[in-house]
């Protein structure tokens, strides 16, 4: 499996990789998969390779950091967006939280909590 195939893999599983500190991490943590964890220790530094290279992805317009993923998709800071850009960025984070929301209740409810 080559790096960009195993990132759409973990893409269409719904999990989102995230660097941090140079350490890589990811979320929801109950998404992940033996396999998909035993591929990404496989090919760790070259993913954090990727995943630097898109943190220092800048709006093709304005030159802004990007930070959200989202607007990395797009290219374009929120402010550079077309309405229907940003109407779509907004929609993917709505959607992201959405599941984070999801998954942080489904553990609650796991660890017998009720809030
Ligand atoms: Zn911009």
């Amino acid at each position: 499996m080559t790096v960009t195939e195993l990132l759409s893999r973990i893409q269409a599983a719904g999990i989102t990789l995230i660097l941090e500190d140079s350490r890589l991490r990811y979320r929801p943590v109950d998404r992940m998969t033996p396999e998909l964890a035993a591929a990404i220790r496989e090919h760790r530094e070259a993913i954090i390779t990727r995943l630097a290279g898109n943190s220092a992805a800048t709006c093709s317009k304005c030159g802004r950091r990007l930070y959200l993923p989202e607007s990395q998709a797009i290219g374009r800071c929120i402010r550079c967006q077309s309405e229907a850009e940003f109407v779509d960025t907004l929609a993917r984070i709505k959607i992201h939280h959405e599941r984070t929301r999801r998954a942080v209740a489904a553990r609650v409810k796991e660890l017998g909590g009720t809030r």
